[in-house]
């Protein structure tokens, strides 16, 4: 935990505001007001990022001072922020989780009091830890040919040891007993494999918590069968992004989904729901996921008595019967502004139905800043693949390209079509596309190929086909670095 707040001459913690776009301002408000009610000894910077700051012509989506006061306060409170329709390439979202290296990305969620679903009385109480600045959601993305488009899924050791050590240690700052791994480490060893990997070395450092690797789609079938068996679940980003907003259906929908984005120097609270525009100043929504972003956020900056106090104000309102649109359907529904004024006046007091859990300071994991978090003792280059545009069929091309690399130190051994060997022909039916990997390896096998003879290779394949793209075969520690294709021998 950062200790760094930023302490107003009135001695309040201060914090940065984020507004946002849509519903954001109403359900920021009424956080802001309840944190206000309680006394808690916070002060509020507004600044802005979103729909507004792109329409300036600041392409990120966030403006300098906003970067400066986050630099200064180190916790954001933050309404959703859109993407208006022509204007940025990147989301203003993920800009400020990656300004600040905000990698844990913390999304529980509880059944609550008075919120019917399908799963009600089943206690589903369980929290996904996701990782927030890697993975696909980096946006990393390349058309290779004009029909085919690629993203790339760099994962690294050092992003999925801080995730996997904030996931234990989150759990035992709220005295959970059992972390899940879900990955999709059985068709993508290496990059969803390293999280695998990395959970099962750094889980034998936790032992009074239980953990288990899961799949992440039988993760989902389990959710939807047996919710109440998970406690915490550490995976990647895109599969976080998406269960998370699975397990915030599960107990009522995004209007009760709160999170938290974690690093070692800035943490920002916001709800998992987006801006809602087709809300936005109705004073309708459901402000309960803000509230209890505001919440977890109150705690990180160690006001438990706050927390506290708003979290049994919350569940004293829902226990009431006071309930929003979004459960209780227009017949009954009271205002955002009625629901927060009724919160308020139940500060203080106390539900008896419902325990809340005895919180104790999160401890952030200290993992080694240093940019070669890994270091081979050996390592190779055992060759190179080669990706062609081409519209030639596969034995065409493949003769071609065992033709080009005759008298190199390298040979051609294969073609494969979206990962998948189409020559030599295994007989399999496959639909091509002008997208081919052309895999030509060192004739020495336990050689190392020089930079000049991949650029005589290259310079060989230019001159008769179209290339955009290389991979060089990589050995490390004797462990291939490279996956073979369908059907490669
Ligand atoms: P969304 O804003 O989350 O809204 C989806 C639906 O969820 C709403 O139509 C509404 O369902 C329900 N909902 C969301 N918040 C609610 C609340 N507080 N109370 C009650 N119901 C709530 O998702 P979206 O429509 O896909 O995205 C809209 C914009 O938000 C996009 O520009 C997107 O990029 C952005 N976004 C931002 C963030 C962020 O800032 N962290 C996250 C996600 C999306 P019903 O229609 O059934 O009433």
């Amino acid at each position: 935990m950062s200790n760094n707040f930023h302490i107003t001459p009135e001695g309040k913690k201060l914090v940065t505001v984020i507004p946002g776009d849509g519903i954001g301002p109403e359900v920021v408000r009424s956080a802001q007001r309840i944190i206000e009610a309680t006394g808690a000894a916070i002060a509020w910077e507004t600044r802005s990022a979103g729909e507004s700051v792109f329409k300036e012509g600041i392409a990120s989506g966030v403006r300098p001072d906003t970067i400066e006061s986050v630099r200064k306060t180190r916790v954001v409170l933050k309404g959703p922020l859109g993407t208006p329709i022509g204007y940025g390439e990147k989301s203003a979202n993920v800009t400020l989780r990656k300004l600040f290296e905000t990698y844990g990305n913390i999304r529980p969620v509880r059944e609550l009091p008075g919120v019917q679903t399908p799963f009600s009385g089943r206690g589903i109480d369980l929290v996904v830890v996701r990782e927030n600045v890697e993975d696909l959601y980096a946006g990393i993305e390349y058309m290779q040919t004009p029909g085919v488009a690629e993203c790339l899924k760099l994962i690294s050791r050092k992003g999925c040891e801080k995730i996997v050590r904030l996931a234990f240690e989150f759990a035992r700052s709220e005295g959970r007993k059992k972390v899940h791994c879900a990955t999709k480490a059985n068709i993508m060893k290496m990059t969803e494999g390293m999280l695998k990997r990395t959970f099962e070395e750094i889980a034998k450092e936790y032992p009074d918590i239980e953990s288990q690797h899961i799949i992440v789609d039988n993760c989902c079938h389990q959710l939807v069968r047996r919710p109440e068996q998970f406690d915490v679940i550490v995976t990647t980003n895109m599969n976080g992004d998406i269960m998370s907003d699975l397990t915030s259906g599960l107990i009522g929908g995004l209007g009760f989904a709160p999170s938290a984005n974690l690093g070692n120097e800035v943490a920002i609270f916001e709800a998992v729901h987006g801006s809602a525009p087709k809300y936005a100043g109705k004073d309708s929504i459901n402000p309960t996921a803000l509230i209890m972003s505001a919440v977890m956020m109150l705690r990180y900056m160690d006001e438990f008595q706050a927390a506290l106090d708003i979290e049994h104000a919350v569940l004293v309102t829902m226990e009431s019967g006071v309930r929003t649109r979004d459960v209780s359907g227009d017949e009954g529904a009271v205002s955002t502004t009625a629901f927060t004024d009724t919160i308020i006046s139940n500060l203080g007091k106390r539900t008896a139905n419902w325990s809340v859990r005895d919180y104790k300071p999160l401890n952030l994991p200290q993992v080694s800043t240093a940019q070669d978090f890994v270091q081979a003792a050996t390592r190779r280059v055992a060759g190179v693949d080669v990706f062609i545009e081409s519209a030639l069929v596969p034995e065409e091309l493949g003769q071609s390209l065992a033709h080009v690399a005759e008298g190199t130190p390298l040979h051609f051994k294969q073609l494969a079509n979206r990962g998948t060997k189409v020559f030599p022909s295994m007989g399999a039916i496959t639909d091509s596309t002008d997208h081919f990997s052309a895999r030509f390896m060192l004739n020495d096998a336990e050689g190392d190929m020089s930079d000049s003879a991949l650029f005589d290779l290259l310079t060989r394949i230019g001159k008769e086909h179209r290339w955009m793209h290389i991979e060089k075969l990589q050995v490390f520690d004797g462990a291939l670095g490279y996956t073979k294709a369908q059907g490669e021998d």
